[in-house]
């Protein structure tokens, strides 16, 4: 899923993400909270509207960027206080409170509010931070069980029902049509400890989300360690819903991990290494800043279709970064979104070689 922060893929029109193959993409509810506002995108009609975006859509619970963004954080069973990166004006998120702004965004997908354990964390932090990720995890699930219905686009046949935009028989755009809501994910946490993440699992399971994520990892811990913890939960969450990795990774791990079993990844990595410089390619990665490109006129990736590599040089991709042009970020992102896509459509082909089922519903 690409990362769309504050509304936007950053650089990146809409239309060129449909054209990309994007069947989905994230928010980032800590971002449109503070800017523009839940509200002013609840009375816009919601983020599929109010952006134009008639694809699925995720929003995270705000819980990742209050921890990794904000400053003086105070975390107490009820929530967490935190001052805006932005002006330093004091706000109060709790479960609650980040199922009500998720709702007022009205994406596809909502997450559990959550408090991601960092790297490391010693057995003791990583039960204190499970406790209260599981405590919010519930009261997450029964405040959005009782407001649901709250959606704007609640009861309406399309969230964005004056941009036509998909193809003939592809009906993604009424996949929360009339009558449906938001669905609610709930998510696993525990560290690097396996009985933790396992009884994470498992507890979450009791509740009955309707799909499951894995958090909390490709933090900073060593990568056969994310390997271990992944194998650890993967069995242990039904295989009939979905099952979501969060914040991973570069594209021989997201290849790895689709191949053991898990279904969606997020990462700003495709699009903040775009705006840096950094392509993502055939041949490995590149970094198109180097002088060794001044006058390269092949592709960026020679083995590439995309809309940029078709048709520009890494000469002139290298000159637009030189010169801070506002171009370079939108075609280096078209690339490396092109390139994520394009593995994970792979990896689809090889374990669903005669389609993928899922897709198919829609
Ligand atoms: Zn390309």
């Amino acid at each position: 899923m690409p990362v769309g922060t504050a509304g936007t893929v950053k650089a990146v029109p809409q239309d060129v993400l449909e054209t990309l193959g994007a069947e989905i993409i994230l928010g980032n509810t800590y971002h449109l909270y503070l800017r523009p506002g839940h509200e002013l995108i609840r009375r816009m009609g919601g983020l599929h509207k109010f952006i134009s975006w008639p694809r699925a859509m995720l929003t995270d619970s705000g819980g990742f960027q209050v921890f990794s963004l904000s400053a003086l954080r105070k975390v107490t069973d009820e929530g967490v206080r935190f001052r805006s990166h932005l002006d330093g004006s004091s706000h109060f998120f709790t479960p609650e409170h980040s199922m009500d702004v998720q709702i007022a965004l009205g994406a596809d997908i909502a997450m559990a509010f959550d408090e991601c354990t960092e790297y490391p964390a010693d057995r003791n932090r990583a039960q204190e931070s499970l406790r209260l990720t599981m405590a919010w995890a519930r009261r997450s699930l029964d405040h959005f069980k009782a407001h649901r219905e709250e959606v704007p686009w609640y009861g309406q046949p399309d969230r964005v029902p004056q941009v036509p935009i998909l193809e003939p028989g592809n009906d993604a755009a009424n996949f929360s049509s009339s009558g449906r809501t938001q669905s609610l994910f709930g998510i696993v946490q525990g560290g690097t400890y396996k009985d933790l993440r396992r009884e994470s699992a498992e507890r979450l399971v009791e509740m009955d989300f309707d799909g499951y994520a894995i958090g909390g990892l490709s933090v900073g811990e060593p990568r056969e360690m994310t390997q271990e913890m992944i194998a650890e939960v993967l069995p242990l969450l039904p295989a009939g819903k979905p099952r979501y990795l969060m914040g991973v990774g570069y594209p021989d791990e997201i290849e790895q991990y689709a191949r053991m079993g898990v279904d969606m990844m997020d990462c700003v990595l495709p699009t903040r290494a775009a705006r840096h410089g950094l392509l993502f390619t055939s041949e490995g990665r590149l970094n198109i800043k180097a002088r060794r490109y001044a006058e390269d006129e092949t592709p960026p990736d020679p083995a590439c279709c995309c809309m940029v590599c078709r048709r520009y040089s890494r000469a002139y991709l290298r000159h637009l970064m030189q010169c801070g042009e506002a171009l370079s970020g939108t075609l280096n992102t078209i690339h490396n979104l092109a390139y994520y896509l394009g593995v994970m459509q792979r990896v689809r082909q090889s374990l669903h070689p005669e389609g993928d089922p899922v897709l198919a519903n829609f």
